[in-house]
């Protein structure tokens, strides 16, 4: 792959990240254990999937700003390593240049 289009994948994963920081700050209470429909942060421009974790999990999450939170079956190997894997979520890690891009640009540092 690519640089650009490595690139390209990291950036469309950004864009899902910033989308399901919005959803957990619409959550209202705020309880760890509620259980949230975020969105698939995958590479694919088109994925529509919905993804459901407790607050407490995407938190878990969002601590590290090099990882995603993606559909079981939605990994790209090229771009990110996992870290853990559920039923119903995996979470990766980016390394190298879509690691950076995804901590440079981390809406929470
Ligand atoms: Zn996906």
């Amino acid at each position: 792959m690519n640089e650009d289009s490595e690139r390209r994948l990291a950036l469309n994963e950004v864009l899902f990240r910033d989308t399901n920081e919005a959803i957990e700050r619409g959550q209202w209470p705020q309880d760890p254990a509620r259980v949230v429909r975020f969105r698939c942060e995958c590479s694919r421009v088109d994925c529509g999937q919905a993804v459901e974790l407790t607050l407490a999990e995407y938190e878990a999450v969002r601590r590290f700003p090099r990882r995603f939170l993606l559909a079981p079956s939605h990994v790209t190997p090229e771009i990110e390593t996992v870290v853990s894997r559920t039923p119903t979520h995996v979470v990766v890690e980016k390394e190298d240049r879509p690691g950076e891009i995804a901590a440079a640009t981390d809406p929470r540092r």
